[in-house]
Order: structure tokens, then C-alpha cells, then sequence
């Protein structure tokens, strides 16, 4: 079951809802790589035809370093049970500007920054999804 996280921020009107974790639709392969780009599909899914079949995917909060955007990232783990050079971990670009350059975090562990104003924001729970 995933969370549902709001960041907000303390000086302005900026929130955004992060649906974070997992949920039930995270065994097929098809729904999982939904969020990345057309170019990550083709990647992924070729991987996936070489035999690198079993996955694991968890949402995670990040900030773009790009534009500061704050969003639930996918990152997908792809040949889980296959030796080292088999294993790959993919993440999902900033659905704002389409950067790669993006963190990820663990809330509560770094101070994030609000993209609108630069004020500090804050994470609260707002309930469960699946
Ligand atoms: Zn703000
Ligand atoms: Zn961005």
C-alpha cells in the first residue's frame, strides 16, 4: 500500500500531492513503466525482452535540480535476480521540465525548498492509496 504525501509550503499557496510507496497494479509490467518517457519505454522494455523479466518499483519523493520541482519519482528496479551487471535501476524525468537531474530523499531527513518562492516546504500524511 502507497502514502499519499502533501508538500506545501509555509509562505505561499505551492502544495503538491506525491502518491508515494506501491500499489496494486505494480506487478504488471505495462502500468509500471506508464510514467516514463517514450525513449525510458523503449529501453525498459527491451531489457525486459532480454530476460531481465522480474522487477520491483517504489515511488519516492525528489526534487528536480533543474526547476526545483517536487513530484513522486518511479524508480523501477529491473533484474532483481540476475547477476550485478544484469541489474538496473531506472527513474522517472521531472514531469515539469523533463530533466534527469533529479534527488531523491528521505522526507524528513533533508529540508526541501519551495520551486515558487524558495521557502522552506513541509510534508504531511493525507491518506493511503492502492
Ligand atoms: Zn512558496
Ligand atoms: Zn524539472
Amino acid at each position: 500500500m502507497g502514502q499519499i504525501v502533501r508538500a506545501k509550503c509555509k509562505e505561499c499557496e505551492y502544495s503538491a500531492k506525491l502518491f508515494i510507496g506501491g500499489g496494486l497494479s505494480d506487478c504488471e509490467f505495462e502500468a509500471v513503466i506508464t510514467p516514463f518517457s517514450d525513449e525510458q519505454k523503449k529501453e525498459l522494455t527491451q531489457i525486459r525482452d532480454k530476460g531481465a523479466d522480474d522487477f520491483s518499483v517504489q515511488r519516492r519523493p525528489c526534487t528536480c535540480n533543474s526547476c526545483g520541482t517536487i513530484f513522486a519519482c518511479t524508480v523501477l528496479n529491473l533484474g532483481s535476480d540476475y547477476p550485478s551487471a544484469m541489474k538496473q535501476t531506472f527513474c522517472t524525468d521531472c514531469p515539469e521540465c523533463g530533466s534527469k537531474d533529479i534527488r531523491i530523499y528521505s522526507i524528513g531527513k533533508t529540508e526541501e525548498h519551495c520551486p515558487e518562492c524558495g521557502g522552506s516546504v513541509v510534508f504531511s500524511t493525507e491518506g493511503f492509496w492502492d
